[in-house]
């Protein structure tokens, strides 16, 4: 049966009814819903419609969860077929055979050194819930506490996850430079950056007075997503991977975000060809339902039974869809195709980036983009960069919201306009995406007053 003939009946008074109700009802602590006054009743691959009947291309993905859009067909075959199928829906952590259907092609996907000789863990559902377990894991197998993170990570928002992530309000993870081209902490960007980020890390590990123990791992992401979209050279992520196995300190590899043909390779890891000790992921392996699990190698298994346990860890809707997600990216090569598609998008972006002086950088990898917003009249700042316009930013995000675009906003200030479109979208659709954005930044510059300036349009070419 098509999804239109069982979607409830969209009116504009039930659009308006149910966003004054939820602003009453629900937690300050809300965040999309702010930005994004939506009430989504029905939806396929890139498109949204809400109740008050306006359709909308939806490049947040679930913040970055649909790798097939939304209400993918294999996708919702595989939920039908569990279904119908009679099998139990809550399991806890027993066998079942849609579970095991699911580890047999999750693993397939692995490089060899991690599918030969790797354990799987079914964390609680939320990559947060992940991130944990991984903690729990190296602590327990060095017999160690502390923990490396790089600065501007995002690693959830539980304690242990958030205390990684750049946000942290406690100092008990020991903070490294990640390298950025565009904020080079050491203001050089490029190689040159990635190697005094590499060296800092080095020289921390191996100064005895640095007044950093020796952890119990390293966590990072291959591309920083809430972090502004920050593609890490694969050169420093070699790095990363010689530096942690010469010290035998876990590394840990977030791919959270990344995973599943996001950044034009099946796991992003593999565009460096490092093999984690610990692989993090959540997300899109749950094809829109929640699934969080680690994979690691085998001689890390010493915890013991319970060590990190947990009810919700058996839900077979989400291994039925992750599945089906899995062989979906996999058998169409869709991995392949974000590459390409991604890379086309970002050289108009560049384009774009060269008529508008407010675009500081434009980056990203396959289909995780990011545009970063200035301050179009400052100077540069301490890394090289302008200043970032986080209301210039908030503006594009609500001109995009006009023309019926759904961006989400990310990086340190919350002034980069992230990308992250599903995989499955074609070239006409990608064409669209960015013809609306570049009208809503046009339009946001001509509305938006520079922070420092006095000209609102100062602009160094013309936009479409
Ligand atoms: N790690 C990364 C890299 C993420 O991007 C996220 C979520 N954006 C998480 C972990 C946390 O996942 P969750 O929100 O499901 O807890």
């Amino acid at each position: 049966m098509a999804l239109t003939e069982t979607a409830p009946a969209a009116t504009p008074s039930s659009h308006e009814g149910i966003l004054r109700r939820q602003s009453l009802r629900e937690s300050a602590a809300r965040t999309y819903a702010r930005s994004l006054p939506i009430v989504p009743v029905r939806a396929r691959g890139l498109t949204i419609e809400g109740a008050d009947g306006r359709r909308y291309l939806d490049c947040l993905s679930g913040a970055g969860t649909l790798a097939l859009g939304h209400n993918h067909p294999v996708v919702l075959e595989a939920i039908r077929a569990v279904l119908d199928s009679g099998a139990p829906l809550h399991t806890l952590d027993l066998a079942t055979p849609v579970k095991d259907d699911f580890t047999t092609e999750l693993f397939a996907t692995l490089p060899r050194e991690l599918a030969e000789n790797g354990r799987i863990q079914f964390c609680g559902p939320a990559g947060t819930d992940a991130v944990e377990a991984a903690f729990t894991l190296v602590r327990t197998a060095t017999g160690r506490e502390g923990l490396m993170a790089f600065s501007g990570a995002y690693h959830g928002m539980t304690e242990g996850a958030l205390a990684a992530s750049g946000g942290a309000r406690t100092t008990a993870v020991t903070r490294l430079p990640y390298p950025s081209d565009y904020r080079c902490p050491f203001r050089t960007g490029g190689e040159r950056g990635a190697e005094l980020a590499a060296r800092w890390t080095e020289s921390l590990l191996d100064d005895q007075k640095s007044g950093v123990p020796r952890p119990a791992g390293m966590i990072l992401e291959p591309v920083q997503g809430e972090g502004g979209v920050i593609p890490a050279p694969d050169s420093w992520l070699r790095r990363m991977r010689d530096v942690t196995a010469a010290r035998g300190i876990p590394l840990i590899v977030d791919e959270v975000q990344t995973g599943v043909g996001r950044t034009g390779t099946f796991w992003a890891m593999e565009h460096s060809g490092i093999v984690p000790d610990v692989l993090v992921l959540s997300k899109a392996i749950g094809g829109s339902l929640p699934l969080a699990v680690i994979v690691y190698r085998a001689e890390l298994d010493t915890w013991q039974p319970g060590a990190h346990a947990g009810t919700f860890r058996g839900n077979q809707l989400a291994m039925a869809a992750g599945r089906a997600t899995l062989v979906h990216v996999r058998e169409n090569g869709l991995d392949r195709r974000a590459g390409e598609l991604g890379a086309r998008m970002l050289a108009r972006l560049t384009q774009l980036a060269a008529a508008h002086d407010c675009i500081g950088d434009v980056r990203g990898r396959g289909l995780m983009l990011g545009v970063e917003l200035v301050d179009r009249d400052a100077d540069a700042d301490a890394t090289g960069a302008r200043p970032a316009d986080p209301t210039l930013a908030v503006a594009v995000q609500n001109a995009c919201l006009d023309r019926g675009l759904i961006v989400e906003l990310g990086g340190r200030q919350s002034a980069v306009v992230r990308l992250l479109p599903p995989l499955t979208i074609t070239d006409e659709q990608a064409d669209a995406i960015l013809d609306r954005l570049t009208d809503a930044i046009a339009a946001a510059v001509r509305t938006t007053p520079a922070p420092t300036g006095t000209s609102p349009t100062t602009m160094r070419g013309t936009s479409r």
